[in-house]
């Protein structure tokens, strides 16, 4: 019966994972996976998070099932949270939770899908991988614009502003707003600006994806592309992901929210949204949405999530500071300032393919085959080993 069925390669980046559980050495270190680690190594349990479980166990509420577009107070919140003093009203907004930013983006995909035929894709050259195995999935066709610049190492912005100057009207058009994964590198405020400046001209379709909101400047900084394009009354689809910045990673909580210029269309693009969802997976899970629903409908425990953020987030800078001034002790004729120039969890390291593997294989020291590592995963224990071995395969 199943004899045709070829076998499973493996995601690339979950394969480095098991490999790293496998190793013996004691002084390994997991750069590879988009995880978040504390100072001590450790996945945290944020401390608004363990109080809000706390509160939602008291409470003891039975285990029924959600509605289709997830649990309301949680819905608020997140719309309350991305949309800030922009918030557009029930009219303009269709959001709802979802598993996770990759179910998101799964919901979103398939409603494009359904009602605008032959969809394509337009992703950052490079991107998060699984964007092209989730549209694809969805029956789309990808195609990419120029975005690294790897003799820079920083934004190919002329190139990335030429290539969406040139797309048909209403191409659909994957953006990072912030902590572009896997690259670390974003446009500045001034380059966002011009973004948005040709989104609106050619009257493209933005697919917003917000993964690290609050991991580079700040929780209201971080989300400023989206917001601009709701005053200027721009349509989009906008995953977001708690995952990271609730520390909530198999909760899978999320949410997919579209905005609707047009006064009335919200109603009917929910309507299709629940009906995506009934048909992928009925509704969604229930306890990641009471703990953010718990912290963000708190202003004590609000105020103390988002300082829970900005703590993860000063700690990964200080991490980039330490390694690219540790880099460039052990390589002076290098410049490493580029470490600095890059914002969230992720950093493009330069590093070759056979660095990487050298790296693994001598040292133990994890990245991914591209040169990404996460630098979230280091701390004062490892980087300068971490420093130090890189040095060793540069030189
Ligand atoms: N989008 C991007 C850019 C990501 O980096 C990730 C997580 N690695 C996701 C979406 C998926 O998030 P989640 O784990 O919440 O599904």
């Amino acid at each position: 019966m199943f004899s045709h069925l070829p076998p499973y390669a493996g995601d690339p980046i979950l394969s480095l994972m098991e490999q790293f559980q496998r190793d013996e050495r004691s002084n390994k270190v997991n750069l590879s996976i988009g995880i978040y680690t504390d100072g001590r190594g450790v996945v945290p349990v944020l401390p608004s998070v363990r109080t809000a479980a706390a509160a939602v166990a008291e409470v003891g509420a039975p285990y029924v099932y959600l509605p289709m577009e997830g649990h309301a107070a949680y819905r608020q919140a997140v719309a309350k949270l991305l949309f800030g003093a922009d918030l557009p009203s029930a009219e303009h907004l269709a959001i709802v939770q979802t598993l996770g930013g990759s179910g998101a983006l799964k919901v979103g995909a398939d409603l494009i899908a359904r009602f605008f035929p032959q969809p394509t894709i337009w992703l950052p050259d490079p991107t998060w991988d699984n964007h092209v195995g989730i549209f694809e999935g969805a029956g789309f066709k990808t195609e990419r614009y120029p975005y690294y610049d790897a003799q820079t190492k920083g934004l190919n912005f002329e190139g990335m502003l030429a290539k969406l100057d040139s797309l048909p009207k209403g191409a659909v058009v994957l953006l990072h707003p912030c902590c572009h994964n896997p690259t670390g590198v974003d446009p500045t405020r001034a380059q966002w600006e011009q973004i948005v400046d040709v989104l609106e001209k050619r009257g493209l379709l933005p697919f917003f994806d917000l993964a690290y909101q609050g991991f580079a400047e700040s929780l209201d900084e971080d989300i400023w592309p989206v917001r601009e394009a709701v005053r200027r009354q721009i349509p989009f689809f906008l995953s977001n992901s708690f995952s990271k910045i609730f520390s909530l990673y198999s909760e899978r909580i999320g949410a997919l929210s579209v905005f609707c210029p047009q006064a009335g269309q919200a109603a009917n693009v929910l309507g299709q949204l629940k009906l995506t969802v009934r048909r992928n997976y009925s509704s969604p899970a229930r306890n990641g949405a009471l703990l953010v629903a718990h912290v963000l409908g708190d202003d004590k425990l609000a105020t103390q999530w988002r300082a829970e953020v900005e703590e993860m987030r000063v700690r990964v800078r200080d991490m980039r500071v330490k390694l690219a001034s540790q880099l460039k002790s052990a390589v002076p004729d290098q410049d490493f300032s580029f470490l600095l120039r890059q914002n969230g969890m992720f950093g493009y390291t330069g590093l070759t393919s056979t660095q990487v593997d050298r790296l693994r294989e001598e040292f133990g020291v994890y990245a991914v085959g591209t040169g990404r590592i996460c630098v979230a995963g280091l701390n004062d224990s490892n980087v300068a080993r971490v420093a130090e071995t890189m040095a060793e395969v540069l030189r």
